[in-house]
Formats: C-alpha cells, structure tokens, sequence
C-alpha cells in the first residue's frame, strides 16, 4: 500500500476519463436513483481505459514519457444503456454507440504501454461507468430518461488509494495537459 512516508512503495494506478462537474453530477443523480445506498460514492465515479496496477516510480517515469506526445481526439460519449455485471454485481452505465475514436484511443494507449513492457488485459475494452457495487440486479428495465452527453477531451492518471471507508481516487495529471 502506498504512502507518504514510503517513496518507493508502488503506487495502484489507472488511466481513465474523468468527468469535469457537470456530467459528474449527471452520472450521480442517476447513479442516486438506481442504487440509492449502493451507488458508487459521487467523487469517484469516471471511466476506466487501462488499469495499470501496481507501479513503481521508475516505471511510472517511463508511462509518462511515453504518453508525453498523447493525441486525444475531441469526442462525445453517449452515456444511454444501464447494463449488470452478476459476477462482479457491478451495475454499470454504458452506451448503445461507443464512438470507434475511444477504441483507438485504447489501443494507442495499450501500443505506447506495450513498449515499457506493459501487459494489457485480454478482455475487450468496454467502455462503463459502474454506479454501483454490490448491487443485487438485475439492471433497470428502462434506459435512462435523459442520456449523459459527455464530451470528452482528455484522460487522466489516476491513483487509487485504498482508505477505511472503501477506495478513493486522485487524479495525478492529464493529457494532452490542456487544463
Ligand atoms: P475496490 O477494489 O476497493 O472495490 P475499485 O475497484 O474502485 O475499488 P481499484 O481496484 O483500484 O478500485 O480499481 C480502479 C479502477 O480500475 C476501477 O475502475 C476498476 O474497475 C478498474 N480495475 C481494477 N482492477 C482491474 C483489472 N484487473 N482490470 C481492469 N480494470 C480494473
Ligand atoms: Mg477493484
């Protein structure tokens, strides 16, 4: 587990969209009216691209050069289909129509990782937001009444800390580092 006081302890990364205010509080006030209790705390809802795990400073120094020159393309992300994960029991918000630009944007990012000898999962990428954990299912019958329209300009590298009351998120940097 990272800390403070330990410099070289790996840190538990990923790379992820990470929604600015207004979605955010879109993403939540569905995710309050699916899940109530369960859903997935408001700060730390996001996207996940790649998860990098364990990184130790050294590497975490070659990821950053390799992202350096990152291009990512101006994009709109419909956020329209609830789906349900039974095994994780993960509930989770998806779209009927993932743009192809995100796929590419993963497999850049898995091609320039490939090169600091990073393995990327085998599972297709499916691009979710989990709104909750634990959740008994099964999805909500109807999609969503207004779909998250999220546009999307970078990513972020986000670590995570595993605290008392369950995971937090911080945000380390983002590309293409436009603000
Ligand atoms: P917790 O593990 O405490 O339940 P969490 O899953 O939110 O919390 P992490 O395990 O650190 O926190 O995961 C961070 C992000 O990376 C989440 O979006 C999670 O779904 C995703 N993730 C975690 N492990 C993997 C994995 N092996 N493959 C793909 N994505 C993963
Ligand atoms: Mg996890």
């Amino acid at each position: 587990m990272s800390s403070p006081a330990d410099p070289d302890a790996p840190q538990r990364l990923f790379l992820a969209l990470w929604p600015e205010e207004t979605e955010r509080r879109q993403l939540a006030d569905l995710a309050a009216n699916v899940a109530g209790r369960r859903r997935v705390r408001d700060d730390n809802l996001h996207l996940t691209l790649v998860f990098l795990g364990a990184t130790v400073a050294a590497r975490l120094a070659e990821y950053k050069a390799v992202l350096a020159d990152l291009a990512v393309p101006a994009l709109e992300l419909t956020l329209d289909r609830y789906g349900y994960w039974p095994q994780p029991r993960i509930l989770w918000l998806g779209s009927s129509h993932t743009p192809p630009e995100l796929y590419e944007l993963v497999a850049d990012l898995h091609r320039r990782l490939r090169g600091c000898g990073f393995t990327p999962e085998r599972r297709a990428f499916q691009a979710h937001v989990t709104l909750a954990r634990k959740f008994p299912g099964p999805a909500p019958a109807q999609p969503p009444a207004a779909p998250v329209s999220w546009l999307i300009r970078d990513i972020a590298l986000v670590e995570s800390l595993h605290e008392e009351g369950g995971a937090r998120y911080r945000v380390l940097r983002r590309w293409p580092g436009l603000g």
